[in-house]
Parts: structure tokens; sequence; C-alpha cells
């Protein structure tokens, strides 16, 4: 792990000799696999997996001649929101010092915030592209599900989750989106958008005759430093010739609970495979030593069930066992129509709000998170009051839609992000409107 705890591991893999991101240089999120270099997941289950196999969005980029420079930390299997639950140790926020980088990809962010990289990817499968972009003072995108490849991202909860783009401008997170956009044979939720896009075309600053709206639901709740950064970024489209109207979005209250509901529900089946058999870790049952032996996977008494669980206890850190549990539990039996199908009723009805409020408007706007980056050391203690603090991001990942981060200003000296929200693969409009801001 570098000393700023930036990159999980510091590796350099060179791509093609020239392509639309020859000589830029980006971090890859450690959940995103790399052919011959760890891919850890901030995980001790995975600290000495390495992948035989690219990602399809690390073919594209050794493609388009980009260099990667490390694989970014990140919180354990994306669980998180402050780069805290690694199993490596934590990662410093380059724009607020003694505060966390945001997370689950702190490390990307972080990355590009720093200057150590000019590009980074991350997932985002309930905010993780945008909370760290806020928090860390750069620009993030959460593309619309189906428009980037997934083959080769770790899954976390697969149907939330894209990999999406960092940079310090609009315009160079759009032309990183653009290599990265795209169908994949080997990833069956791809479209054919994004197959010949130019995102950063659509970087032009030109927010006249734009329409927002503002869900008052998403700034109610948000601290007052966090809002007045936030209005003012609204005025000064205003000043550029966009205007705005609120509107409200009931389902958004019941956005949190169902997005963990189906988060840690699909959390339960991918982490599944995590058994010392195929991937990763293996206790050894009748030892409790790590190793490859293959005796290690059968105890003297043959119980399986025993070498698997210990597996898992030493290899997963607490918030990951913690959502396996719960997740493993709103799926059983007697239960799964009380809490996994009213979750997904709440994901259909935040889609709709999101979809007619679209109906009215160009993009959505609020801040990206309710509050300033958190401080270092506390967040571990109250899992409830962290999944809160997602309350504007994941009902994007519910809706499926496009959004972005951009730095709207600071409040006592802390980064502030206001997010933008499209329609599906709209991404161009998002774009365009955070280019006014940076
Ligand atoms: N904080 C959210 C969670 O812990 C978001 C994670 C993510 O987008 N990977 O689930």
């Amino acid at each position: 792990m570098s000393d700023d705890g930036v990159f999980v591991t510091e590796e350099r893999i060179e791509g093609a000799a020239d392509g639309p991101l020859a000589g830029q240089t980006v971090a890859v999120k450690d959940n995103i696999s790399t052919e011959g270099v760890r891919t850890t997941c901030g995980s001790e289950m995975l600290a000495d997996y390495v992948p035989p196999y690219d990602a399809t969005v690390v073919e594209r980029l050794k493609e388009a001649g980009a260099t990667i420079v490390g694989k970014a930390n990140m919180d354990e299997f994306g669980m998180g929101s402050t780069t805290e639950t690694s199993a490596f140790g934590p990662t410093e926020n380059p724009a607020a010092e003694g505060r966390v980088p945001g997370g689950s990809s702190g490390g990307s962010a972080a990355a590009v915030a720093a200057g150590e990289a000019d590009l980074a990817l991350g997932s985002d499968t309930g905010g993780s592209v945008r909370n760290p972009a806020a928090f860390c003072g750069v620009v993030g995108i959460k593309p619309t599900y189906g428009l980037v490849s997934r083959y080769g991202l770790v899954a976390y909860a697969n149907s939330l989750e894209q990999i999406g783009p960092f940079g310090s401008t609009v315009e160079e997170a759009a032309e990183l989106l653009d290599v990265v956009a795209g169908p994949d044979r080997r990833d069956a939720t791809t479209r054919d958008e994004g197959a010949d896009s130019d995102y950063a075309a659509a970087a032009d600053g030109d927010v006249d005759g734009l329409e927002v709206a503002v869900p008052t639901n998403l700034v109610d709740g948000a601290d007052e430093g966090v809002v007045e950064t936030f209005r003012s970024a609204l005025d000064e489209l205003e000043d550029r010739g966009a205007t705005y109207h609120e509107v409200e979005l009931p389902s958004v209250e019941h956005a949190v609970e169902a997005y963990y509901v189906i988060a840690m529900s699909e959390a339960s089946s991918n982490l599944a495979r995590f058994d010392g058999v195929r991937y990763g870790h293996r206790a050894d049952a009748d030892t409790g030593e790590q190793g490859s032996s293959s005796s290690a996977t059968q105890s003297h008494d043959g119980n399986w069930n025993e070498a698997f669980a210990r597996t898992r206890k030493e290899g997963f850190g607490e918030e990951v066992k913690r959502r396996v549990l719960l997740g493993t539990y709103a799926l059983s039996a007697g239960y799964h129509d009380k809490y996994y199908k009213k979750a997904q009723d709440a994901r259909a009805w935040v889609k709709q709000d999101f979809d007619e409020a679209l109906e009215d408007a160009d993009v959505l706007a609020s801040p990206t998170m309710p509050v300033p980056p958190f401080e270092r050391g506390g967040s571990l203690d109250d899992p409830l009051q962290m999944y809160l603090a997602d309350a504007n991001t994941v009902p994007v990942n519910l809706a499926d839609l496009p959004a972005i981060s951009v730095p709207a200003g600071e409040t006592d000296g802390l980064p502030v992000g206001i997010q933008f929200v499209g329609s599906a693969f709209d991404e161009e409009t998002i774009v365009r409107a955070g280019s006014a801001l940076a």
C-alpha cells in the first residue's frame, strides 16, 4: 500500500503507443480485474488474488493508449462511504486534511485530487463514484445502467452498479467515459448506446435554456453549509441562462431502505463464491493455518461447512459480514416478500418518480452528499448513520439513471459536490450541465 493509502498496489501497465488517451495516467479501482496484477477488492479474502484476464474497461484503456499507474484503494468489496473498511488501511483526502476521501472508490478520487493520476476509474453501486468525487473536489460520473461493461468488475450488487470515470474537469472525465462506454458481448446488460459517443464534445458549458428540477426531498435534510454552496452553484447556472423549478419526489424517502435491502441481498449471493476453494484466502480447518494445501478444504472429519465458515470468518471484514448476514436473512423463505419484494416495489416507484420529474426538466440537481467529508475514524461506529449519508446518491442507482458530481465550492474549507441526474443514456446533458461549473 502507498504511504497516503491511495494505491493498494503500485504497478504500471502500459497501453498502446497511441490512441485518445496516449500520455494519460489512470488509477483503476481494485475491484476491476487486471491480468497479472493483483486485484484485492480491499479485502483480506483476495489479498493474493491475481486475475488471469483483463476487465473490458481495462482492455479499452490499454487500446486507447493510457498508462495504468496502480490499483486504487477502496472500501472492502465496495461496501462503505469512507474507504475505511479496506483491509489495507485508510486513504488520506488530499483536499481536506484529516477527513475521509469518501468511498467506496476513495483511492480513485484521491489519486486524481492528489495529481497521482490524470484520470481514474471507480465503480458506483450506490454512490461510490459520486461520493468520493464530491469529498475530494473532483468530477465523477455514474453512467446509465448498461452503458459500460461490467465484465471483469468483481460484483457487489450487480443490478445497481456501473463502472464510472473520474477527472479534474468534466471534459476529462467525459473523455474517459467515451473510451470505456459502449456494447460488449461479454456483458449482456450492455446496449448499443455509447458505441460512437462523443461525450467530451458536450462539455461546452452551454446551459442557456437548460431546465433544472431541484428535488426538495434531496435538499431539505442536507447540512446548512452544503445547501448554501449548492444554491450558489445553481445561481451560477441561472446567470448563464438556465432556469430551475422545485419538484417533490416522495419515493426517495424510502430509497435508502430499499437500496440496502437490494444491495445486501445481491451481495450475499455474489460473495458466496468466496469459499476458499475457488478464490483467494483459504483457512485450514485443522490448524487454522493459511495456505493452499489440498487438505485445507477438508477437515479431518470432512466437514466442508466448517472449512468454508472459517475461511469466510478470517477473510471478510466486519461490514462485509454484516451485509452478507442481513442479505441472507432478507432473502430467506418467509421473509422474502416482507423485505426483498417490498424493496423491489420501492425501486419501481423511485424509477417512476424520476422519469416523471425528467419529463419536465433536462436534469435534476441536488447536493451530491448531504454533508461535508467526515472526520477520519468516526465512521465505523455507526453503520446506520453511514447508510443515511447515501440518501442523495442511491435513488439514482435504483432508477438506473446517469449522474455526475461536480465541485460546487466549499463550506468551511471542505469540498461540496453538486449532482446532476439525467434521463437514461442522456449522458450528454449531464456533461453539458456539469461543464458550466468545472
Ligand atoms: N455507500 C454505499 C454502500 O456502502 C455505496 C457503495 C458503492 O456504491 N459501491 O453500499
